[in-house]
């Protein structure tokens, strides 16, 4: 069968033919056959340049061969216990060495349980119940934290089967608007437990924190007894060996961890400060488990995968970041066209808009139907990104300048059909 045909019979089977929204655009998604180092090849036989990777935890691309030999030599002793071993302590104190808010972990299955559990702790820790987000920040997929702007301060949910008791204690304002953050706690200081942050937004496509916000951030959570949480499922591992604490030079206390941390292998973690993480049951009476907690195959990839990223690394795969960056502004600039090209160290995306944007509310202004134009072009020329204005692009090691130089020419042949050039 080809993808039209799967995605058919798909739908019969699972809900809108997908088992994660966004992999169900239109006409249909591409069913994938194989992937190695930057490329994708789906079942008709297209070969793609991979921009999406995964959403994000492919740094080290497809098939890195040290991850498959040390995953291949784990499964080979077990896949799961239902106790511990000593590679989740090999593991721990790797993150512990790289990230300065680290002083424990709890190992879990995804960015979701993560951050999750990590509101759990920081409203069990100060007892208090509201927590504030970014409109537009993405946290994972539970009950707290899928909620929308509504009127003023207050939050609805983003999805059927949500009582609005539970999103109640969810606000959110502007990411970048100092004043509003100020006003929002001035308002409800005494009962905010924690402000959980994406320190650069991935999940609107790519903005990055103005100068001074975060530690903005860090001066507003310490005076008034909030507990700071970086939501660092995308940027952990991915702007530097200390993720985005690391590069902007500012410690929360709390941090959460996905994607890149389980080596293309399902995983979720946070971690914090000692005082904070002894909480954790068993040690403590905030309750968090897992069946899979610590799972040894995502473990051995973890280490695998963190033992590759050392800072000549981030040196070599930011260069590549810079150089398409500056690639891209350059053939929009040729063209004549005024779009913003954004991103930091190997991530990137264009905005489909005029102005510069701050947050969700500038980039929501986007020309979002371009863009889809662009996407499907993008396909068409062999490259695959994220389906979306509003998610991020990534580049890996195993991206080589000759794709970044053909994947450059796709852009060009895409943006001028979606602006008719
Ligand atoms: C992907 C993501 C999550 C959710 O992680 P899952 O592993 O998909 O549950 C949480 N926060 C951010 C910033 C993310 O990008």
């Amino acid at each position: 069968m080809n993808s039209k045909e799967l995605f058919k019979e798909s739908k019969k089977y699972l809900p809108g033919g997908v088992d994660s929204p966004v992999r169900a655009f239109k006409p249909n998604p591409f069913f994938v056959e194989r992937a190695k180092g930057s490329k994708i090849w789906d079942v008709d036989g297209n070969l793609y340049i991979d921009h999406c990777l995964a959403y994000g935890p492919l740094i080290l691309g497809h098939c890195n061969s040290k991850i498959i030999e040390d995953v291949y030599k784990q499964i080979q002793n077990g896949s799961s216990y239902g106790a511990p071993t000593e590679n989740e302590i090999t593991l721990a104190k790797m993150v512990i060495g790289r990230v300065p808010c680290a002083e424990m972990v709890r190992f879990v299955n995804s960015g979701t349980e993560a951050t999750m559990s990590a509101i759990r702790l920081a409203r069990g820790y100060t007892q208090k119940n509201k927590i504030i987000k970014f409109s537009g920040s993405y946290h994972g997929a539970h009950d707290y934290v899928l909620v929308k702007s509504g009127s003023g301060a207050a939050t609805l949910p983003d999805s059927l089967g949500i009582p609005e008791d539970t999103t109640k204690n969810t606000l959110s304002v502007p990411f970048n608007d100092q004043t509003a953050l100020s006003n929002l706690i001035a308002r409800e200081k005494d009962e905010i437990a924690a402000i959980i942050v994406e320190p650069v937004m991935g999940n609107i496509g790519c903005v990055e924190p103005k100068e001074g916000f975060l530690e903005f951030l860090r001066e507003i959570t310490e005076k008034n007894n909030i507990i700071l949480i970086f939501d660092e499922v995308i940027t952990g591992f991915r702007l530097s060996v200390g993720g985005a604490q690391t590069h902007y030079s500012v410690t929360p206390d709390l941090v959460t961890f996905g994607k890149i941390l389980g080596g293309g292998y399902p995983i979720g973690a946070f971690a914090g400060k000692r005082e904070l993480m002894e909480m954790i049951a068993p040690s403590g009476s905030v309750y968090q488990a897992g069946t899979f907690n610590g799972n040894p195959v995502s473990v051995a990839a973890g280490i695998s995968a963190l033992n590759q990223l050392d800072h000549s690394f981030y040196n070599e795969l930011n260069k590549k970041g810079d150089y398409l960056r500056n690639q891209i502004s350059e053939t929009i600039y040729n063209l004549d066209l005024n779009l913003q090209t954004v991103g930091l160290s190997s991530m990137f995306q264009i905005y489909f808009n005029e102005n510069p944007i701050l947050n969700y509310e500038d980039a929501k202004k986007s020309d979002t139907e371009k863009f889809l134009v662009y996407f499907r072009e993008l396909m068409k020329n062999g490259v695959f990104i994220p389906p979306s204005q509003f998610e991020c692009n990534f580049i890996s090691n195993a991206h080589n300048y000759e794709d970044l130089e053909k994947v450059v020419i796709a852009i060009e042949n895409s943006l001028k059909i979606a602006w008719n050039k």
